[in-house]
């Protein structure tokens, strides 16, 4: 077996930056979007992802890899022998490329020692590169006392079909890593739950006002950056005047227009992703905050707005309604209201997603909300649930993954916990390892979306030397 130890990695990739471009280019062209519109038995989430999984597995062979396909959303380069099997967990699905690109999405282009294209750093860069790392140490004679699978989806950005297809059919590998978020490491995953509430309308109340509609937000997933309601009143010039002064020293904006006998609101506030929900200004519990302070002539129509505009608004870690928890390693629960919706004739629907650290439970979620709302006429349903995922600082791979990025960048390692979820979490013994640097630009689902050349070429490495190591 040769003897590797004292290579130096980044030489030996570097050296062949030309082939690794060629591999990331030929995924990179692939439109791997899903397409539901487009989708059929063969294709479950359409042709793209579908073709994008073929082509990698087909260039797999054509390096004279073995691989291996589970139904069409899900396949595996496979190489070494062992008791144990190391996972690598990458994806080539994409998000759609949306608007404001100055190139071709697909058509990567390297301008200042960066590679623009839709993928480029989520999540075909970083398998890209894992794959390049395994191809290196073929090359190096490097003998694999372990099986290493290089498993691929192509359902990551969306409901992780792919996964939940190989994990019935094959057995997870023992442990791994995803290529997936940043360096040093992410060793933690919070859990990912939401509480529906759902209202009737149906209890007359004495008022002067009616809440005719309220709607606001798109996912459960993006905090709401529009909110809209109408409101029949016989005050509306009264209501006008207190709108205008309510947005006066608040920090989102908003107009009001009347029309026959009605209001209706529009209320800007800022978007963000719901894991990070105290960074945007969410439009649809500022405009319920505003309307909770009059009587509406359902008891439900109120119920909902004191929800909204009072349990539920400016709180992002869940106080309020009784489910904050911090955690001293996983950090604090989050909280955000992604879907908020009323109509006096169909009743409301206000979807709260929670992240939660370890130390609480989906049912014990569930139990806090049901008892805070007592008084208010409204039914909670849980929906879906992630378990927080951790792996210590002190597991063996752990330590080794981040002694090869000590030794290789020269950096500080320390642990983390994100809100977001990658396929590291479905390994026992899994973590998210790279792509991205402290000093990386994050542009993932953005458009002119970019991976510095460096850092494919860096994460490259560190991946072959992560691989050699765990597999001796
Ligand atoms: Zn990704
Ligand atoms: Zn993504």
């Amino acid at each position: 077996m040769e003897n590797l130890d004292n290579i130096n990695w980044l030489d030996e990739v570097t050296k062949r930056q030309e082939d690794l471009l060629e591999d990331l280019f030929r995924m990179i062209r692939i439109r791997s979007v899903r397409e539901d519109d487009l989708a059929t038995a063969e294709a479950p989430v359409g042709p793209g992802p579908k073709k994008a999984l073929e082509e990698f597995l087909k260039m797999a062979q054509e390096d004279g890899f073995e691989t291996k396909q589970f139904g069409p959303l899900v396949g595996r380069v496979e190489i070494g022998e062992g008791d144990q099997t190391l996972g690598i967990l990458g994806h080539l699905d994409v998000v759609p490329e949306g608007t404001g690109w100055d190139t071709d999405p697909y058509e990567p282009v390297i301008k200042d020692g960066r590679i623009y294209a839709r993928g480029s750093s989520d999540d075909k860069g970083p398998t890209i590169g894992a794959y390049f790392a395994i191809k290196v140490l073929r090359e190096l004679g490097a003998e694999f006392n372990q099986k290493i699978h290089l498993i691929v989806g192509t359902d990551e950005e969306s409901g992780w079909m792919c996964m939940d297809h190989y994990a019935k059919v094959e057995k997870m590998p023992d442990y791994g890593f995803s290529p997936d978020a940043q360096f040093p490491i992410i060793n933690g995953e919070k859990g990912n739950v939401s509480a529906q509430f759902k209202f009737d309308a149906k209890q007359t109340v004495e008022a002067n006002h009616k809440l005719l509609d309220f709607h606001a937000g798109l996912r459960a997933n993006m905090v709401p950056q529009e909110a809209y309601a109408s409101v029949k009143t016989d005050q509306a010039d009264q209501i006008k005047a207190d709108f205008q002064a309510f947005l006066e020293d608040q920090p989102v904006s908003g107009k009001v227009s009347q029309a026959s006998g009605q209001l209706r609101f529009e209320l800007t506030g800022k978007a963000a992703h719901g894991s990070t929900p105290e960074k945007g200004h969410n439009a649809g519990t500022y405009l319920a905050a505003f309307l909770s302070k009059y009587t509406f002539d359902k008891k439900e129509a109120n119920d909902f707005l004191t929800l909204v505009g009072d349990k539920l608004h400016l709180d992002f870690e869940g106080e309020k309604i009784g489910v904050a928890i911090v955690d001293d390693i996983m950090g604090a629960l989050s909280m955000n209201i992604g879907i908020i919706n009323f109509d006096d004739a169909e009743g409301g629907l206000v979807d709260a997603n929670f992240r939660y650290p370890k130390g609480t439970d989906k049912d014990q979620i569930q139990s806090a909300i049901i008892k805070n709302v007592a008084n208010l006429a409204v039914k909670v349903e849980m929906n879906g649930n992630k378990d927080p995922h951790y792996l210590s600082p002190e597991d063996p791979m752990v330590k080794t993954l981040l002694d090869v990025y000590a030794k290789q960048t020269g950096n500080e390692v320390y642990e983390k916990t994100i809100g977001g979820g990658t396929y590291g979490r479905l390994m026992e013994r899994g973590v998210s390892f790279g792509v991205l640097f402290p000093d990386s630009i994050d542009t993932m689902h953005q458009a002119n979306e970019f991976l510095a050349m460096d850092d494919l070429l860096r994460a490259t490495a560190i991946y072959a030397e992560s691989i050699y190591r765990l597999t001796r």
